[in-house]
């Protein structure tokens, strides 16, 4: 459930998503491309499309409630325990595993999924909206079209992931540009990061506990339950982590889980007077908007203020303080 909020290509992680299988899923219409890795746990029954269906169910509740036009979340099953739900912004993939034999674990799935979701959302919406990183929400987009080129591709490997059908063999002379177009962008990308190294420090370390909380936060939405995720990881990992909860309240800090409840002292506050009266009335969608303008906010005011400051220091004190102080 963890995530960083830029991670740039390398060529070793290309090479490995180009060779994962990929299926176009006819009756998935939330995703392009469902990539499926049966080879790990093998007491696991394996995947297919069918098994997409959930997600795509999903994605379309997450889809209605978020402020923005998603690009790029493809959905990746791997045989993997349910708990390792992943986003990986760098692929602009969902990786998500669960024993099918185990309907009982299903809701924490989708907990789980829609939390991952979560981030997707969170991480597009800065990009685009703070001005200073509009170059490279650009260039992620170029990332992504790249990306969804090359699962087109996957989805013509064979069984063993090797590119030999004559579909396949078409495909590669008629893309045959298609790896040095993702190198480029992913050189663009770097040069970029080199070059805005301060903004991508401060922006990350800013972020990091707001990506958690408003990942809970889209999970509670959509499900309309504010211990989704707590209850979760509960059933899942049989620890209780009650500052994962939206009905967790507290007046300090909480870092016991590290970013994931650093900002928790505001869970109650967010549920109680934005996301439950939304669920009321059906306007969920501009009740988390409202929280990504406040998180916005706060965060492009210290993004301001550390590029003026040299001797700027991270204190999250008085971020979550000034933070607080906005949620009515
Ligand atoms: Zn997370």
């Amino acid at each position: 459930m963890r995530t960083i909020i830029f991670i740039f290509l390398t060529l070793c992680s290309t090479l490995t998503l180009a060779s994962i299988k990929s299926f176009k899923c006819y009756d998935v219409k939330h995703f392009n491309y469902v990539s499926i890795n049966n080879s790990e746990i093998e007491a696991f029954p394996d995947y297919q499309c069918d098994d997409a269906r959930r997600f795509d169910q999903l994605m379309e509740q997450v889809k209605s409630v978020s402020p923005i036009n998603l690009y790029g979340v493809n959905l990746f099953l791997s045989k993997r325990k349910p708990k390792k739900g992943k986003n990986n912004l760098d692929f602009n993939h969902v990786r998500m595993g669960f024993n099918k034999d185990l309907p009982e674990v299903s809701k924490h799935v989708d907990a789980i999924f829609i939390h991952e979701v979560g981030h997707s959302i969170f991480h597009q919406y800065l990009l685009k909206e703070i001005s200073y990183f509009s170059s490279l929400y650009d260039l992620d987009r170029k990332k992504d079209s790249l990306f969804n080129t090359l699962l087109e591709r996957n989805s013509l490997l064979s069984d063993t992931g090797k590119c030999e059908s004559p579909e396949c063999i078409k495909w590669n002379v008629e893309n045959s540009n298609i790896f040095s177009e993702i190198r480029k962008t992913k050189l663009e990308m770097e040069d970029w990061s080199k070059n805005n190294k301060k903004k991508v420090f401060i922006l990350t370390r800013l972020a990091a506990p707001y990506h958690e909380l408003f990942a809970d936060i889209v999970a509670a939405a959509v499900l309309n339950d504010p211990e989704a995720t707590s209850n979760a990881l509960y059933d899942l990992l049989k620890v209780a982590i009650p500052c994962r909860s939206m009905k967790y309240s507290s007046e300090c800090l909480n870092d016991t889980q590290g970013v994931h409840c650093l900002y928790s002292g505001v869970r109650e506050a967010i549920w109680n007077s934005l996301i439950s009266p939304a669920l009321s009335n059906g306007d969920v969608k501009n009740a988390i908007e409202a929280v990504l303008l406040i998180i916005k906010g706060e965060i492009e005011s210290e993004l301001d203020n550390a590029l003026e400051n040299d001797d700027w220091i991270y204190n999250p004190d008085l971020y979550f303080k000034s933070f607080k102080s906005k949620i009515h």
